[in-house]
């Protein structure tokens, strides 16, 4: 897919509606990890270069439609202004006045920072009224909310479509991930090995479907794995099975057989008598569960197996933890595979969400070729959907 990247687009003396993804976690009025907004100071300063009447619009939390204070944008805005520098006026109510009045009257070290989006039903029911008051006085649209960009909503689709085609671009993080994911489908290297976890087939069914296209090995972990040992006619004791997706986990199977991709499976187990915090891990050296046991992690003979597949791969993606790797008694198996994966020394590629905490938390994230900001963007993409809000930036 081509798209206008922020080089295409003549912005001397232009006001630009930015689009971002500064979904934080706010703790008593203080970010607590600026990881995104990090992320978006490259596009901000490379508009900055030519205009700094920017508009930045973005959303926090799921407010429902409703405002909610604690899930105001005005922290971000606070740390926005320390890390660029810059003075960030704070709007938080652009229904009334006009948008346009702010960004006209900007001084040379100010730009704008619109109140969370979705304090206003209108964003995420993709509203046209509500669109015609952010792109009122907008010349032109970046988006660069990956993580967004698979949602059809306001600021993602109909704003876009209010400013012409010539005008619209994706930012430097959307250029980034698309670049990155569309190495997975287009010529990987290979051997290419899929790593998918967590905690359900159905949501991943699509995506796996499809990267069987492209993939050499397939290893499954995570609470999805005990859906596939009981298709095979394993006991998985009283694990997490979803037993009405046999007949997609019997689809992934004859796919992977046709197009001679390796599934590798489990082959023992960290279990536990209850899903709690404090549960005692239980060995299990069988690829069988007792009943009265729940399969929590992957074990020692599997991690081995699997570590091995990783090191001879020249690409990875990882999808997913093996385990219940917030609890440390059953983290090992995420935690190996993380390392594994960052020492593999191919393309690696870890695909948002939870994976990307597990990253973190094996302290592994820099080692990785490439870690997504969007969980579920990154999984449609690869999927083969065209999300909403690339297909209105594409050319
Ligand atoms: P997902 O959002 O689908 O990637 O799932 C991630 C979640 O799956 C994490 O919160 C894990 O704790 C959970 N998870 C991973 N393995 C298991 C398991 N064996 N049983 C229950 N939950 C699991």
């Amino acid at each position: 897919m081509k798209f206008r990247k922020i080089e295409d687009l003549e912005l001397e003396f232009k006001t630009v509606f930015l689009r971002l993804d500064l979904n934080v976690p706010i703790e008593n009025g203080k970010v607590t990890d600026d990881t995104r907004i990090r992320a978006a100071i490259p596009t901000i300063k490379k508009i900055l270069e030519k205009t700094n009447k920017i508009v930045i619009a973005s959303h926090l939390g799921r407010p429902k439609g409703k405002i909610n204070q604690d899930l105001s944008l005005e922290p971000v805005g606070a740390r926005l202004a320390e890390l660029l520098e810059l003075e960030v006026l704070f709007v938080n109510d652009f229904l009334t006045e006009s948008i346009d009045q702010f960004a006209n009257n900007l001084q040379k070290n100010q730009i704008v920072l619109l109140e969370n989006l979705r304090f206003w039903p209108g964003e995420t029911t993709n509203d046209s009224t509500f669109a015609d008051k952010l792109a009122k006085g907008m010349n032109v649209y970046v988006n660069d909310a990956f993580g967004t960009s698979h949602r059809a909503h306001a600021s993602i689709v109909n704003v876009a479509e209010k400013i012409k085609p010539e005008n619209r671009a994706a930012g430097l993080l959307i250029e980034k991930e698309v670049a990155a994911l569309s190495t997975l489908k287009i010529n990987p290297k290979t051997p290419f090995t899929v790593v998918m976890g967590g905690s359900k087939v159905s949501d991943k069914i699509g995506v796996i479907l499809s990267l069987l296209d492209h993939c050499n090995h397939l290893i499954i972990g995570g609470a999805m794995a005990y859906t596939f040992l009981k298709f095979k006619g394993l006991k998985i004791g009283d694990s997490v099975v979803e037993n009405d997706k046999m007949g997609l986990v019997d689809t992934i199977f004859r796919n992977a057989e046709s197009r001679k991709v390796s599934i590798h499976l489990p082959i023992d187990h960290v279990c536990a008598d209850s899903f709690s915090k404090d549960a005692t891990a239980v060995k299990i050296e069988d690829e069988n569960i007792p009943d009265g046991l729940m399969g929590l992690d992957i074990g020692e003979k599997t991690i081995l197996n699997y570590q091995e597949v990783i090191r001879e791969s020249q690409t990875v993606l990882w999808n997913g933890p093996m385990g219940v790797f917030e609890w440390s008694q059953f983290s090992k198996g995420t935690m190996s595979l993380a390392k594994e994966i960052s020492e593999s020394g191919g393309t690696t590629v870890v695909g948002g969400g939870d994976s990307v905490a597990a990253a973190n938390m094996a302290n592994v994230s820099d080692k990785m070729t490439h870690v997504s900001t969007g969980g579920g963007a990154s999984l449609e993409f690869l999927e083969g959907s065209q999300l909403p809000g690339l297909k209105i930036l594409s050319i």
